[in-house]
């Protein structure tokens, strides 16, 4: 099954076949495909600029990093512009690992240790794959960089006792995507930000999958907890609508007595990027946003989102094992021992249930080995919803 051609919520493949799609390129395609705003604002920009080198001012930048800061996060700070979720994720545990300089140990060694979780999912490069708290994701990689350690989510006493006079962060994804579809609780959230206060560590949010409205708000954590702040905040996938486009947040907030912003830590020269932010990319990604907030697309990510859980939890069949998450993030959980007919060999729950869906036209994603993650674009029609659930009903009464 190759894919030609997409239309709303749609795909089309090579031989002409039509599949509703769910999977929106993994969280990415958050206004479905071929979006004429979407495409209009890149064709537009395209004609004018394409690139041009951060040597120059770039005010399409300004415009978009002013929407991210008092339109999307809410807290004052600056953005820097990368190109993908993993470069996004480097780019925070840089920051971090500047702090701990800037902050050291007692013994004034810096600090460089950043906490993560188990069933994280961070990226593929040598540092967000190091932050991964998934050793299928570092096999044969290693030795991996130095520097994190490895939580079970939602633990917080693993947590407290795992902060080290080396610690300077804590790393988590508001709703763990790839690693099964798993909220953090909001009293984990506030424990881990009460832990930040407490030691001098910066609340570093990876937001790649969950945020821009995909969870029912801004962004993830805002769905779960959202007086707490964070210091850096990590986006791709949704921000740019299909388009490559990455970005991360650091916090205006002061970090010492004499009021040094930890925004100021990172300066020209300090980090860099020959093509995060174009012109062309957040000419795109800042109509994508804009959409995003005029559609008030968080509040109906939350109202369908609550459809499917209400929906699939209502069809009572017995392989199904709940549906998790938040928003149109969300994750039906499978009991393998309740199937109906005996699994392929070597196949997980998650995978056999996507191979069937597939089959029958209808495209998820799973997420770990007992979950269907089911990430549908935010402005799916109701009746294009309706379709794939129909699918999925069809799928799993026979499964
Ligand atoms: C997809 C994902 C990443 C990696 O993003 P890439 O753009 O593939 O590098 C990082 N973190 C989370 C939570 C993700 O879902």
């Amino acid at each position: 099954m190759d894919m030609e051609r997409g239309e709303g919520s749609y795909l089309f493949d090579t031989e002409g076949r039509r599949y509703v799609d769910f999977c929106a390129g993994i969280a990415t395609c958050c206004l479905g495909h071929a979006n004429p705003v979407v495409v209009e604002a890149l064709c537009t920009q395209a004609r004018k600029l394409m690139h041009c080198s951060n040597l120059y001012g770039i005010p399409g930048q300004e415009k978009l990093a002013k929407l991210i800061v008092e339109d999307i996060i809410g807290i004052p700070g600056r953005v820097f512009f990368s190109n993908s979720g993993a470069e996004s994720n480097d780019g925070i545990i840089k920051v971090a690992r500047r702090f701990g300089h800037r902050h050291p140990a007692a013994d004034g060694s810096p600090r460089y240790e950043v906490i993560t979780f188990n069933k994280s999912f961070h990226g593929r490069t040598l540092g967000s794959m190091a932050a991964t708290g998934q050793t299928k994701i570092q096999l044969e990689f290693d030795p991996l960089l130095v520097g994190f350690k490895y939580v079970d989510f939602n633990d917080i006493d693993a947590l407290r006792a795992a902060v080290s006079p080396v610690t300077c962060g804590i790393m988590l994804e508001a709703i763990q995507g790839e690693g099964g579809v798993n909220p953090v609780k909001p009293e984990f959230l506030r424990a881990a930000a009460e832990l930040c206060k407490e030691h001098d560590l910066l609340m570093m949010i990876d937001e790649v999958q969950c945020g821009f409205c995909r969870c029912g708000a801004h962004m993830g954590w805002q769905a779960v907890c959202p007086e707490v702040q964070p210091d850096l905040v990590s986006c791709a996938k949704g921000i740019g609508g299909g388009f490559p486009m990455g970005c991360f947040w650091v916090s205006d907030r002061a970090i010492d007595d004499a009021g040094t912003p930890l925004s100021s830590i990172m300066n020209p020269g300090s980090h860099g990027s020959t093509f995060g932010g174009t012109p062309l990319a957040t000419a795109v990604s800042a109509a994508v946003v804009q959409e995003l907030l005029k559609q008030d697309l968080a509040a109906r990510a939350r109202k369908l989102g609550e459809h499917i859980k209400a929906t699939v939890e209502g069809w009572n069949i017995p392989c199904v094992a709940g549906v998790r998450g938040l928003g149109l993030l969300r994750g039906v959980g499978f009991d393998k021992t309740k199937f109906r007919h005996p699994l392929p060999e070597g196949t997980t729950p998650a995978a056999h249930v996507n191979n069937l869906c597939r089959e029958a036209g209808l495209l998820a994603c799973p997420a770990g080995p007992d979950t269907l993650r089911l990430i549908p674009a935010l402005n799916i029609p109701e009746e294009v919803l309706e379709e794939g659930l129909n699918i999925l009903h069809g799928v799993l009464e026979e499964a």
